[in-house]
């Protein structure tokens, strides 16, 4: 199959007819961008087309130097560069996440960008194409890792249940989508703890709001807070998360597929929970679409590639 309209450069993948990157990581002239985490877009861009969602997000995101032009579209809502037909489907990862659906002289190839098959309280949740796809590219973080994904709900009640009385739990999260994903967790399982963050988490509360989601209340780190009878839940980014685990005040845990624990780092927990699926749930996925080609790109994807050969699904060269 002529996979070649679809082609990956240093920028990013470029759609050959239509001029345009899809997440690019250096500056180009036009760009779709799945969703608004820092691995998918370049500011330096001089055109920009996402979802309202994306777009809202990259707007606080991006306040330094000229910004680019931003041009939403809905999801569900064809537009058209170059022949090619492109469309956005929820990908149930963040905000306003999609998946790119395009079309080219009939060959219907999906882009996942990153993208969240299981219920999530902060995203919209994912919605599969219709139809036949011909080339599925679909991001493979942890195709190759044991990590198994309990629901959030149940991970965090046990990783609660681990915090020694009257210690503060230090969670490391990205500060978009994973802060507000654990705020949502915590917040429905006890709303007596009181959840403290750092600014870089808080800007993203009315964005959030705006959108039609409500992650809950929090308080900033360093001001006065109020009494809760629950635990006291610090939640920081990964640079600030890092430097306050080393003082050994807290029961410090990285939120993640990946495990970060390290006792001389004062790391001493791991809560399993991630916005991306992990390998059982990215193979049944694929078995879902069910690809005439697949092309795993981010991640390790060695042992994905093993395992489409067994499947008897062809992979993109
Ligand atoms: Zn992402």
């Amino acid at each position: 199959m002529a996979t070649d309209w679809i082609q990956a450069k240093p920028e990013g993948l470029l759609v050959v007819p239509a001029g345009i990157y899809l997440d690019p990581s250096k500056p180009v002239q036009q760009a779709i961008v799945s969703h608004a985490h820092g691995d998918h877009f370049h500011p330096g861009c001089k055109e920009i087309i996402g979802t309202p969602g994306t777009i809202a997000l990259l707007k606080t995101r991006i306040h330094q130097g000229k910004s680019p032009i931003f041009k939403t579209l809905p999801y569900r809502t064809e537009f058209t560069f170059g022949g090619v037909t492109f469309t956005f489907l929820p990908a149930g990862h963040i905000p306003g996440s999609a998946m790119i659906y395009m079309t080219w002289q009939g060959m219907r190839v999906l882009y996942t960008g990153d993208f969240n098959p299981q219920p999530h309280p902060m995203a919209e949740p994912l919605e599969y194409p219709e139809g036949h796809i011909d080339l599925l590219i679909t991001e493979s973080t942890f195709s190759g890792k044991t990590f198994t994904q309990l629901s959030p709900e149940e991970e965090w009640k046990s990783f609660r249940e681990r915090i020694p009385q009257g210690m503060p739990a230090l969670l490391g999260v990205y500060a978009l989508g994973k802060a507000q994903r654990m705020i949502r967790t915590i917040l429905d399982h006890d709303l007596q703890d009181l959840i403290l963050v750092h600014p870089f988490i808080q800007q993203y509360h009315e964005v959030y709001q705006s959108l039609g989601f409500q992650p809950g209340e929090v308080y900033p780190y360093r001001k006065k807070r109020p009494e809760r009878k629950g635990h006291t839940i610090v939640l920081m980014p990964p640079t600030f998360f890092r430097r306050m685990a080393q003082s050994g005040k807290y029961h410090a845990a990285f939120v993640s597929g990946w495990d970060k624990r390290n006792k001389q780092a004062g790391i001493v927990d791991w809560l399993k929970i991630s916005d991306h699926p992990d390998r059982q749930q990215l193979c049944a996925f694929i078995e879902k679409i069910n690809p005439g080609h697949l092309w795993p790109i981010h991640g390790d994807f060695s042992p994905l590639e093993a395992w489409a050969k067994e499947k008897g699904i062809g992979l993109a060269t």
